[in-house]
Order: C-alpha cells, then sequence, then structure tokens
C-alpha cells in the first residue's frame, strides 16, 4: 500500500510537473514573439546622488507585458529566458531600447547613465559581445554612460573569461557595477579580480539598516571598504526616510528604493528628470 502511496504521489508530481513545464515551454515560444510585438517593455528606477542630489541614472528593468497573463516580472521569465537560450536576445532588446531612450534624454540635456543588467552565461558569450560592441561602438551614445550590472555568480562559471570580457568593455568606457553585493559566495576574491567601478549592497541587507545595529555594521563597513577601494557604492532597497538617513551619514554614494522612485516608463522618467530640473 506504502508503494502504491509513493506510485501515486510520484505521478501527481510528474502530473504537476509536466504541466509547469508545458507552461513554461509555451511562455518561452511565445518570447521571439513578445519581443516582435513590443510586449517586452523597458521600466526605468532611478539612482540618486546624495553629494548632489542629482538623479544620476537609471537601471533599465524588463517586464512583460503580456496581453492575457497581464505583468510579468522579469524575476519569473528571466531564468525561464535563460534556460531556453532566450537570454541574449531578450538583453539585446533591452540594451538597444536603454540606449534609444538614453539618447532621448541625453539630447533633452539630461546628463544621465543608464543601467543594464547583465546575466551570468552572457558575460562571456562571443555573439552576444560583438553584438554589444556594435551597438558600443555606433556613436548612439558615449560607452562611458552605460553601466553593466553583474552579480558575484554570473561570473561563478569561467571567471577569467568573464574578467576578460569585463576588462574589454571598461576599456570601452563602460561602468561594470556588481550587484547583489553581499548575497553571493568569494565576494572578496571578485572585488579584487573584476574590473569594477561600482557595487550595489544588497537590499536584505540595506533595507532594515535603521532599526538593525548588525545590518548598519555591515552596511557601513562595506561602503568603507569599497570606497577605500575607489568604488562607489549604491544601497538599493531604501523605503523608509530612517533608512535613507543613515546612508547620507555612512556617506554612502547612491540610493535607490521604492521611497527614492518606482520603476517607472520612460515617459514618466524623462518628466522626473524634467522635474527635478526646473526645481
Ligand atoms: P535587481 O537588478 O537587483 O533589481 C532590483 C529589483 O528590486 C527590481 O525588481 C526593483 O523593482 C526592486 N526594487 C527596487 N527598489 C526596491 C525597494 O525599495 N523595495 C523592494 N522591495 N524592491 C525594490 P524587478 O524589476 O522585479 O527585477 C528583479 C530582478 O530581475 C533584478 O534584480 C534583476 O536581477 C533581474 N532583471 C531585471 N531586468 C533584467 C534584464 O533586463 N536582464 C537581466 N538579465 N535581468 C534582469
Ligand atoms: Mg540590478
Ligand atoms: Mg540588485
Ligand atoms: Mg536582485
Amino acid at each position: 500500500a506504502e508503494e502504491a502511496a509513493a506510485a501515486g504521489a510520484f505521478w501527481r508530481h510528474a502530473h504537476v510537473d509536466a504541466e509547469a513545464l508545458e507552461r513554461r515551454l509555451v511562455l518561452m515560444g511565445e518570447l521571439d514573439q513578445a519581443i516582435a510585438d513590443g510586449e517586452i517593455e523597458v521600466h526605468y528606477q532611478p539612482k540618486l546622488a546624495l553629494a548632489t542630489d542629482r538623479v544620476a541614472s537609471a537601471e533599465a528593468l524588463v517586464r512583460w507585458r503580456h496581453p492575457t497573463r497581464g505583468m510579468i516580472r522579469p524575476d519569473l521569465f528571466i531564468p525561464l529566458a535563460e534556460q531556453a537560450d532566450r537570454i541574449g536576445a531578450l538583453t539585446l532588446h533591452v540594451l538597444a531600447r536603454a540606449v534609444a531612450d538614453l539618447a532621448d534624454w541625453r539630447a533633452r540635456g539630461h546628463d544621465v547613465s543608464v543601467a543594464i543588467n547583465l546575466s551570468a552565461m552572457l558575460i562571456a558569450e562571443p555573439a552576444f559581445s560583438a553584438a554589444v560592441d556594435t551597438l558600443l561602438d555606433s556613436g548612439a551614445v558615449p560607452p562611458d554612460r552605460l553601466i553593466f550590472e553583474v552579480t558575484e555568480s554570473a561570473t561563478l562559471a569561467d571567471p577569467e573569461r568573464a574578467a576578460a570580457q569585463l576588462r574589454h568593455f571598461r576599456a570601452k568606457g563602460v561602468a561594470i557595477s556588481m550587484d547583489d553585493y553581499g548575497t553571493g559566495q568569494s565576494t572578496l576574491t571578485y572585488i579584487r579580480e573584476l574590473p569594477l567601478s561600482e557595487l550595489k549592497i544588497d537590499r536584505s541587507f540595506v533595507q532594515h539598516a535603521h532599526l538593525n545595529p548588525a545590518d548598519a555594521l555591515m552596511v557601513r563597513s562595506t561602503i568603507d571598504l569599497a570606497q577605500g577601494l575607489g568604488l562607489k557604492v549604491v544601497a538599493e532597497g531604501i523605503e523608509e526616510p530612517g533608512c535613507l538617513a543613515l546612508l547620507r551619514d555612512a556617506g554612502c554614494d547612491l540610493v535607490q528604493g521604492y521611497l527614492i522612485g518606482r520603476p517607472m516608463v520612460a515617459d514618466a522618467f524623462v518628466a522626473t528628470l524634467e522635474q527635478r530640473a526646473a526645481a
């Protein structure tokens, strides 16, 4: 009876997994068409420079406005796109959109940068790098107004190659930012080995730093370490004024979070820039 129950459980699970798999495959089958149909949108979240109170840059965050499933967040479809070998096409789409929007903002007189999130597997992929080089060399925007955000795990598979490729982008002027800092592994090794310009402290350390002394200590010492090494520090996930005050006091360079601004469509982002310029 036990065996039969186990077998039953197995098949129930297999059934559920098969359904989930089916849904994923359907979704991935739709992705190329979604790009072509304009369902893939890029939203922008401001990064505020504390010393000048200026919006220094915008992080491009991808969304899928699906006709029947509603707005799909990247945490759901990015991993699927990675597994299905669609991440290169998707990222190039996001990068091209972000570069076009950035060119527009700059033409309106706003000196801002744009940050793009790069998946692990893409960094050392020759076809992807070649396409990025073409865009960087196109003259659409100065490459030193682009930031590539990578995670610690992004470089794990082949650290040497990833580092070499990042140095190549860095040499063209692109800034390299370590995203979600503190949540990965071999953290200090990466800080030493990668050609970083910026470090983003993960929001899990930042969010409650004004309430939790241990978090505050980690945030402060990370800022000291990074700045000591010549890196700019971004704190992500600022939701409370108390948290912002702590980051100011700690000398953090840039802040990002719902308190400063949520991710928004390009028109709303440019309206924010315009408002701030007028104020
Ligand atoms: P991330 O790069 O660490 O981006 C920050 C995420 O935190 C974003 O979620 C943002 O909306 C959210 N966030 C920002 N401020 C706050 C805050 O104050 N409180 C809270 N609770 N959350 C905040 P989102 O847009 O859902 O993106 C999730 C992740 O998906 C990103 O994490 C990034 O790793 C990935 N992602 C987004 N766009 C792309 C893309 O174009 N390519 C790749 N490879 N990954 C992307
Ligand atoms: Mg990011
Ligand atoms: Mg992050
Ligand atoms: Mg993240």
